[in-house]
């Protein structure tokens, strides 16, 4: 089993195709969505975890390129969080679309989670003293 994260675009006219529920069944995936902007008459985005068997997740991701125009890039970046470098300010919560950093309201110290980062990079813009970086 592994797990990639994957950023979908749907364009304008392909946000009624229920492709998350087709990949779960047909493709025993699992779809963690991670965040989504999807409307009517817009171009959407969808970030999500897929989890399988690296044989199914092949198969997912080539049924997701035969969609109309919905297109994926898979992240291969990680983010790095050099916690002792951290003076733990908070600057970088204001600006994760994931509430991935947040402020521990006892210890007043920053908290990351892992699994809800969709590596966007925002924090490491936003980090006066650069220790958050995203790594290959
Ligand atoms: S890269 Fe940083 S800002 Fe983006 S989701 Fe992850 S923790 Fe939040
Ligand atoms: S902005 Fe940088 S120094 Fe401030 S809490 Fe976030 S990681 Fe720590």
């Amino acid at each position: 089993m592994k797990t990639i994260k994957v950023s979908l675009k749907y364009p304008l006219n392909s946000i009624t195709t229920p492709l998350v529920s087709t990949l779960v069944k047909r493709f025993n995936v699992e779809v963690n969505i991670l965040h989504a902007n999807i409307s009517l008459n817009k171009i959407g985005t969808l970030i999500a975890d897929i989890t399988g068997e690296e044989k199914d997740i092949d198969a997912a991701l080539d049924f997701i390129v035969k969609q109309d125009g919905i297109r994926y890039k898979i992240f291969s970046n990680k983010l790095i969080w050099q916690e002792e470098d951290c003076v733990h300010c908070g600057a970088c919560t204001a600006v994760c679309p994931s509430n991935a950093l947040t402020m521990n309201r006892e210890t007043w110290c920053l908290e990351f989670s892992k699994e809800k980062c969709l590596v966007c990079g925002l924090c490491t813009k936003a980090c006066p003293l650069n220790v958050m970086s995203l790594q290959a």
